[in-house]
């Protein structure tokens, strides 16, 4: 697969087109946000991290029937997509109450959520991401009904799986983000899940294994995403013949 011209650089990952119309390659960089992009600071190996991260829990979803945009990877930070035309909106399902929740709604942090909550955010970092709801959504046509109940079904399903694949590997899923996207007449799951856009917590000592570790200064954030990775399975060993 030909790498032909950069389309987008993000916060933490650079959009290639490729010599295939309907295909992308995002390079996942070292590069680590916080704070809509307010504080960047360069992590070693977490491009390579979350790229395999990404990677391994997509073929999970895809296998237990989400529809995904992963491909294959191709080198240490980079790996093949689909190319989906992006919906401008975060799903958000959290099983534990932790950041933005608890700040917007005064209460503590750690509360079992019975049943996880569901929140639309609008991706647009000039206006820190603000929260939105399906009326918003239908009002502005970022998205259909069709979409809207799809986002959630499938969001809700991704929560199921994952919750009990963490669950195996003692830790607790707290709560995620995703994003979607359009597929020739489809929806299907885009952009990441690695510890950049969840929040995991060891199960026993309830310790932080994401990025709440950098957005808190808590330090030993890379080494808690190789954690993550190890407990689940990822390899993270050199891939052998990069394309
Ligand atoms: P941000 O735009 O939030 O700074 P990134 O640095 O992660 O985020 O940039 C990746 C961009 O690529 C995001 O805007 C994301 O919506 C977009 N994207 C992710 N997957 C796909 C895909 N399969 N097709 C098209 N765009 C995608
Ligand atoms: N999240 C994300 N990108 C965003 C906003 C949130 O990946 O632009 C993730 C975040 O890592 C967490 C979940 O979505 O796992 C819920 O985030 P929250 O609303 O609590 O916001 P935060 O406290 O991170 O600002």
């Amino acid at each position: 697969m030909k790498k032909l011209a950069e389309l987008y650089s993000g916060k933490a990952k650079t959009v290639y087109t490729t010599d295939d119309a309907n295909k992308l390659i995002l390079h996942f960089r070292n590069d680590t946000s916080a704070f809509d992009g307010e504080r960047v600071e360069q992590l070693d190996h977490k491009g390579m991290v979350n790229n395999k991260f990404n990677a391994f829990i997509m073929q999970k979803l895809e296998a237990a029937g989400v529809p995904t945009h992963f491909e294959e990877l191709l080198s240490e930070e980079e790996a093949l997509f689909k190319k989906l035309d992006m919906l401008p909106i975060e799903c958000v399902v959290r099983n534990i109450s932790a950041g933005s929740l608890c700040r917007r709604l005064g209460i503590e942090e750690g509360l079992d959520l019975d049943p996880p909550t569901f929140e639309f955010f609008l991706k647009n970092d000039a206006l820190h991401d603000p929260m939105i709801n399906d009326a918003h959504i239908l009002t502005f046509r970022w998205a259909t009904q069709d979409e809207i109940d799809r986002m959630k079904s499938l969001t809700y399903m991704v929560n199921d799986i994952l919750k009990a694949l963490f669950a195996e590997a003692g830790m607790l899923l707290v709560d995620y983000k995703l994003e979607f996207g359009r597929y020739q007449g489809e929806l299907m799951l885009g952009d990441e899940f690695s510890p950049d856009g969840c929040r995991l917590w060891d199960t026993e000592t309830r310790k932080k294994l994401d990025k709440d570790r950098f957005r808190q200064g808590l330090g030993g954030v890379i080494e808690a995403y190789e954690e993550v990775a190890q407990r689940l399975g990822v390899d993270l060993e050199p891939l052998q013949s990069t394309k």
